[in-house]
């Protein structure tokens, strides 16, 4: 049996999912003695418009559609079903990664045969319409047109697109008028791609055929993004155009990733409990807090334990893992209090759980946070004894008080072994 691990990004992406996956991978492939593909890794849905930071001894690694995972040996990594794949971009990522020594062949990589691909003609048409019609600020990968393209029958899945007679086929069927004039006809077009799909075919599998393989002992699944981007859950419309919070398979265990204060990049959603812009600023600037993938700058604001709770209940998560406590230490430097949003005030009322009316886009834009205010600390871990420091242990302990949630991990750097754990996940 496969024991199946999916973690969620529990907030608005950017948790640090990436680098606490990589460690428990590594530590999974650790636990057993055959190094041969003993875990694989997937990355179920999202596309281009995604991306991860790892830092993996001593290298930093900006991994965009391939899972993290291929950073460590021992391990097979599925770009699944659900994914939006650009040829080009993976293309390229693969180069990129072998030229930093990371092994990437059809023994380690493999790539949904029914995922949706990306073309030219889908970013052409997402720099020009998505910000207008959503003020949602969109990464311009063509993500957006992918996913209408699919959900309006015209799409091309990547098996189509490695073969040149059904690739030419579903582009008559997405243009009957023609290819439109800058990317020439459709053999011409299919031309273009000819050597992408000579890189890309080797890795063509059907995925149920790799998640149910029994070499396997241990599977990791990775959301691209957050919960609150989650096209049918989160904060319409600032969302992605797929689920990164419903796992497409029978997890064994649901891990939500917590960053311990908020961040946010792109628009079109309310930001609640923000923080004042001088300290915003200057924490972005020393935390660097800028998208892996755009490199946008993203806005900070304090933990929202209502938007944590409504998002556990939603996704099932089983327990949490923190990421980032170690950065709260400049807070005291700046003398602030740490804080944590335990309600909104709308119109009066106070909401501590999640309601149905903030499904109306106006409404979460007229609240306000109602805060709870701690000691920071100066520092998250105490490397010594192993341990939380007492002031970093009291915030955590009330927020698995408000989740009811405990927590299996805690992140306290960026690195992948920069980890404390205080339960096994991966025991059964
Ligand atoms: P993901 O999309 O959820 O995988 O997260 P990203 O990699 O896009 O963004 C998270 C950022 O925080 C990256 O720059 C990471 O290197 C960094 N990071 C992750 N966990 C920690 C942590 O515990 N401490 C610190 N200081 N940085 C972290
Ligand atoms: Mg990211």
């Amino acid at each position: 049996m496969v024991m199946k691990i999916a973690f969620i990004g529990a907030q608005t992406g950017d948790e640090g999912k990436g680098v606490r996956v990589a460690y428990y991978v590594k530590k999974a492939v650790s636990k057993i003695p055959s190094q041969n593909s003993s875990v694989w890794t997937m990355r179920w849905q999202g596309g281009a418009n995604a991306g991860h930071t790892v830092f993996c001894d001593g290298l930093k690694y900006a991994l965009h559609q391939v899972p993290s995972g291929i950073l460590i040996d021992g391990t097979y990594n599925i770009m699944g079903e659900g994914v939006f794949l650009e040829p080009r971009g993976i293309v390229k990522e693969i180069i990129l990664l072998r030229e930093k020594g990371v092994r990437i062949d059809n023994t380690n990589f493999g790539i949904s045969s029914n995922a949706h691909v990306t073309f030219g003609y889908h970013i052409e048409m997402d720099s020009t319409s998505s910000a207008a019609m959503t003020g949602h600020t969109s990464t311009g990968r063509g993500i957006k047109p992918t996913a209408v393209d699919k959900y309006g029958r015209v799409g091309v899945r990547f098996e189509e697109f490695l073969n040149r007679d059904s690739f030419i086929e579903a582009l008559k069927h997405r243009f009957p008028l023609g290819m439109p004039a800058q990317f020439g006809t459709y053999e011409s077009f299919v031309d273009s791609y000819a050597e992408d799909m000579k890189v890309l075919a080797p890795f063509s599998v059907l995925q149920s055929d790799i998640l149910n393989n029994s070499n396997f002992k241990f599977g990791f699944a990775e959301g691209a993004q957050g919960f609150q981007l989650d096209v049918d859950r989160g904060l319409y419309p600032g969302i992605t155009s797929s689920n990164p919070s419903i796992v497409p398979f029978r997890a064994n265990k649901i891990i939500g990733v917590v960053k311990l204060y908020a961040s946010s990049v792109g628009g079109g959603r309310p930001f609640i409990g923000r923080m004042n812009e001088e300290l915003e600023t200057s924490l972005r600037d020393l935390w660097n807090e800028r998208g892996t993938t755009t490199g946008k700058p993203r806005s900070i604001g304090w933990l929202d334990i209502v938007a944590l709770k409504h998002a556990i209940r939603s996704c099932d998560i089983d327990s949490l893992v923190s990421t980032c406590g170690d950065r709260i230490q400049d807070l005291t430097k700046k003398g602030e209090k740490m804080r944590l949003i335990f309600g909104y005030k709308i119109n009066g009322k106070i909401f501590t759980q999640w309601d149905k009316s903030f499904h109306r886009r106006d409404v979460l834009y007229n609240a306000e946070p109602v805060f709870e205010e701690f000691d920071s600390w100066d520092i998250f871990f105490d490397k010594e004894k192993r341990e939380l420091t007492p002031k970093a242990f009291a915030f955590i302990e009330r927020i698995e008080e408000l989740t009811g949630k405990k927590f299996a991990a805690h992140g306290y750097g960026p690195g992948i072994d920069d980890v404390l754990e205080i339960e096994d996940i991966l025991s059964e």
